[in-house]
């Protein structure tokens, strides 16, 4: 056989995408593994995206991520969908399956794991989130797969948070509850799982409005935010001796998740993790 000069394709569609930090776990992954694979950041707009998806299954791309806006629009474009996935209403990786290009949502994968692999239990207890946006659904939907029993959705806007509640008690067997975030919130003495997953402690170091004192021995507490090990959010409950799981490696293990989707081969986590601590100059726990 002659030298191939052919590459293949996945990368991430989304509109803004040039701050999205996949391409370089995702690409060292794939050098690493020796697989040929080419991760593209590709701007799409608004509108776009029903073309963009014609041309990745005609220049017959191994696979996408999918990211704002378009997580929910892509549901349209695709043969199949997950039944999570389809549950949340988003989709944030496509892949091929048995010919038919198929959607999956991995974010709340990525936590699930992340807990699991910390050994949190999570059958039967209750877990509280704060937000009500993608991230909080997909955390919901996964928690109540994995047996969950209730989930409160702390959320400013109700109209979010109370449509998050309802697909909690129309579609998983958790019980989902409702409470409106005014001022400092308290977070209910029964909470097992805490997880912000409201994008404040991106840009600084600000953290969610709770009551801080109400963290009490026991609880797991759980960040979203993909750009720090620490978090303020997660200072306060470390400060309590209590279990911490961070947003950075939430978004490896979702990206091992759509690495195994795209190649079928287990994939190379502590490279992505090194890669991932590399790339915002950090040390995960
Ligand atoms: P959305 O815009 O869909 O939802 C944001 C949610 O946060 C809404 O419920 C919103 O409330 C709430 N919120 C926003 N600002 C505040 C505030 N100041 N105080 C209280 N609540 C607030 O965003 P996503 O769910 O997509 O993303 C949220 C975060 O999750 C982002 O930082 C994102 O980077 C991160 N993320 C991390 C992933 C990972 O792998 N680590 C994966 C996916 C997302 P309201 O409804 O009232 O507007």
């Amino acid at each position: 056989m002659g030298k191939s000069y052919q590459k293949q394709w996945t990368g991430v569609f989304g509109d803004p995408v040039d701050d999205n930090p996949t391409v370089v776990m995702e690409q060292a992954a794939f050098d690493a593994a020796g697989i040929p694979m080419e991760y593209l950041t590709i701007q799409v707009k608004k509108g776009q995206l029903e073309a963009a998806m014609q041309g990745m299954r005609a220049m017959n791309f191994t696979g996408i991520n999918i990211t704002m806006p378009h997580k929910g629009e892509v549901l349209k474009y695709l043969d199949e969908i997950s039944e999570s996935a389809r549950t949340m209403g988003a989709v944030n990786t496509v892949y091929w399956k048995n010919g038919r290009l198929a959607g999956e949502n991995t974010d709340g994968k990525g936590f699930l794991k992340s807990i699991q692999d910390g050994k949190v239990p999570i059958e039967g207890k209750k877990a509280v989130i704060l937000g009500a946006g993608g991230a909080a659904r997909a955390i919901a939907v996964e928690l109540a797969a994995a047996g969950i029993r209730k989930i409160t959705i702390i959320n400013g806007n109700e109209e979010h948070g109370r449509s998050l509640v309802d697909i909690i008690n129309e579609k998983t067997s958790a019980e989902g509850v409702f409470v409106h975030w005014k001022g400092d919130v308290h977070i209910p003495e029964d909470t097992d799982i805490l997880v912000n997953a409201t994008p404040v402690g991106f840009v600084d170091d600000k953290k969610p409005a709770i009551v801080y004192e109400d963290l009490k021995e026991g609880m797991t507490v759980c960040d979203v935010i993909p750009n720090k090990a620490w978090t303020g959010f997660l200072m306060e409950a470390k400060d309590r001796g209590l279990k911490t799981f961070n947003g950075l490696q939430m978004l490896i293990n979702q990206g091992a998740i759509a690495y195994e989707l795209w190649t079928g081969k287990k994939a190379p986590v502590d490279v992505m993790r090194a890669a991932m601590e590399k790339e915002y100059g950090v040390k995960l726990p």
